[in-house]
């Protein structure tokens, strides 16, 4: 193969990271076992001492879990990447194999509901300190890293106000703080958005969604560079007990080959969703960050190459407005989940930030009137046709 560095992105997905067995197979080799045997006791005692290289066991590697970690590594431009076996398991393990009692963290307020339990309940339970800021807001950032820090945690465009966050300039004062960067980059995906060449340290993903993409499998990948990863990710992992399923590292293979054809057919399709749904009687506001209308629209689209495939709107007339016109929906399903190939709805103040209580709402800008719409595969045409048909019903009372 060409040297793989040379390759681009959609070559990467199909070829990256793939070892053929013996038997020459097309399609990446699904190693659906938990142990490995050694040909001699001299061998297992070599492959303990690290002076050869074996599998050993599944919790600490496996030939289809590697591969897959590989192709995800070339495609971000990372040194190393571990996978997880969801999303939140990425995002512990980057925080927990690194900070220690009396460490601090600083993270943006409008994170992952999940992310945001870690950083307000779990870290402090450990005794590491964790503050937040309003992630758009430079001045917060300046008086929080004013002081030291050891982690940044921050997510963007964010769920599910798609707010977007100067990763270049968080960077810099963070690293000033002594702190590294860590981006939660699902809502960007790594096809249109590359934290690490915009100054982050860590990248890591929830490749339940845009990366499996077909709402199939739960995972978690952690990218940084091939030390960390090393000395500090790989021990924590390894102990603790993340692991990623061999059957479910090879489902991702298989996403991450078509994932340039589905994120950039449901990004276009979003943004044509946007546009229709800024036209249209009864919807307040439209958040998209490749809309001109967008409050970041100028430094979103010098961090990302495109808007994403998903938009935020606010109906005018709130929570019973919003949930007329979701159960009005014909093709476009109610569910928490994002990035399928197939279109979802969700009211976040009712599910996903329910639990986070009125007063974090509201600092978050999310209102009892805002849905979000994970955009899928379906002709954008069927889409605007039921939104537009559940809108009639909305109004209608
Ligand atoms: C879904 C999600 C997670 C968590 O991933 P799981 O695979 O569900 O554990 C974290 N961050 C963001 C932004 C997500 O959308």
């Amino acid at each position: 193969m060409t040297s793989p560095s040379r390759l681009r992105p959609s070559t990467l997905l199909v070829h990256g990271g793939t070892e053929r067995t013996l038997h020459g197979e097309t399609s990446e080799a699904l190693f659906l076992t938990s142990g490995f045997v050694y040909d001699s006791a001299e061998q297992a005692e070599a492959t303990f001492a690290g002076t050869v290289r074996h599998y050993q066991y599944s919790r600490f590697g496996n030939p289809t879990v590697t591969m897959l970690e590989q192709r995800l590594a070339l495609l971000e431009g990372a040194e190393a990447c571990r996978v997880t076996a969801t999303g939140m398991a990425a995002v512990h393990a980057a925080l927990l194999s690194h900070l220690k009692r009396g460490d601090r963290l600083v993270a943006s307020r409008a994170l992952f509901g999940s992310c945001h339990w870690i950083v307000s309940t779990l870290l402090p339970r450990y005794g590491i300190e964790a503050e937040f800021v309003d992630g758009t807001d430079m001045q917060q950032w300046h008086a929080a890293l004013a002081r030291p820090a050891q982690m940044v945690l921050l997510e963007t465009p964010s769920n599910p106000m798609l707010e977007v966050i100067d990763l270049a300039a968080v960077a810099a004062l963070a690293h000033a703080a002594g702190a590294l960067v860590v981006v939660d980059n699902v809502f960007a995906t790594p096809l249109l958005q590359q934290p690490l060449q915009l100054g982050a340290d860590i990248v890591v993903y929830s490749c339940t969604k845009h990366i499996d993409g077909q709402g199939r499998v739960l995972g978690g990948a952690v990218l940084a560079g091939a030390k960390w990863i090393e000395d500090t990710l790989q021990p924590f992992i390894r102990n603790t007990g993340p692991a990623l399923s061999p059957f479910n590292a090879w489902l991702l293979l298989k996403g991450l080959e078509t994932l340039p054809l589905r994120v950039n057919a449901a990004s276009a399709s979003a943004a044509r969703v946007a546009g229709f749904l800024a036209t249209q009687p009864g919807i307040a506001r439209v958040w998209y960050p490749a809309r001109t209308d967008h409050p970041q629209h100028a430094l979103a689209m010098t961090q990302m190459s495109a808007g994403g495939t998903l938009v935020t709107f606010e109906v005018a007339d709130g929570k019973d407005a919003a949930f007329r016109l979701m159960n009005a929906l014909r093709l476009i399903r109610i569910s928490n989940n994002l990035g399928d190939s197939k279109s979802l709805v969700t009211h976040p103040a009712t599910t996903t930030h329910m639990r986070i209580g009125a007063p974090e709402r509201a600092r978050l800008g999310i209102s009892d009137g805002v849905v979000r719409l994970s955009v899928g595969l379906e002709d954008a045409a069927d889409l605007t046709d039921d939104l537009g048909a559940a809108l009639a019903v909305m109004r209608g009372g």
